[in-house]
């Protein structure tokens, strides 16, 4: 190892980890996110929601903001929106790994947010253009602190939420997602070898808007924890 790290021409990127409630830190490999998740968000976003597979686009693993800090106001857009989500760390990669199977690779929970840059995400919609520069910028996912499934389990059910400034902007239930994450799992591992330190954002409720700088934003999933951030 240590004669690997000789040979390296440049630093090595760093690690890229999220504090974990009652200590420790999870390292993050990559970071998956699932499109159109609840029904309600799908026609706001325009779409139809029927139960057509699940989609899925990535974020790089340093877009993840955690600790509460400040979120910069991203260079390039003119609307920022918020999009409250669960999301699912892997402890345990596979592929092809069955609905039933799913939970035992969860290794925790967190609430999170895929900010996302709503007017280049819709010209390259438009366009027939990929999504990466809507999605997956600089400090793009603000991320609370993860918790294990061995001491909530697995939440299928209860309040997801977002305040901006105090008021309510998001509030539905896990219940309503379209696709469950043991679903999800089955889906995504069939088109990639999920690995330990993977995440998986599963999707947001309806109530998408646009946030300004001085915005403080906060969200809360029942059962699961909390995530804040400040728009500077
Ligand atoms: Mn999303």
């Amino acid at each position: 190892m240590d004669e690997e790290r000789e040979q390296y021409v440049i630093a090595p990127p760093r690690v890229v980890a999220i504090p974990v409630e009652g200590g420790g830190l999870f390292p993050v490999r990559r970071v998956f996110c699932v499109g159109r998740n609840y029904a309600e968000h799908t026609r706001e976003m325009g779409g139809d929601p029927g139960r057509e597979p699940p989609f899925f686009f990535m974020k790089p693993a340093d877009a993840l903001l955690s600790r509460g800090a400040d979120m910069p106001y991203p260079p390039a857009t003119r609307e920022l929106h918020h999009e409250m989500e669960l999301v699912a760390a892997i402890g345990t990669g596979g592929a092809d790994i069955s609905q039933s199977e799913a939970p035992t690779h969860v290794w925790g929970y967190a609430a999170g947010l895929d900010m996302t840059r709503r007017d280049l995400q819709g010209a390259a919609k438009k366009e027939g253009k990929p999504w990466d520069m809507g999605k997956g910028f600089d400090f793009s996912a603000p991320i609370g602190m993860l918790i294990a499934s061995a001491r909530i389990g697995h939440p299928s059910r209860g309040r997801i939420a977002l305040r901006v400034n105090g008021a309510l902007r998001q509030e539905a239930d896990l219940a309503q997602m379209i696709w469950s994450i043991p679903e999800m799992i089955a889906q995504l591992s069939a088109l990639v070898r999920l690995a330990a330190g993977d995440l998986i954002f599963t999707g947001t409720p309806a109530g998408v808007a646009a946030v300004a700088r001085g915005d403080r934003l906060d969200g809360e999933i029942e059962g699961v924890g909390s995530v804040r951030t400040k728009i500077v």
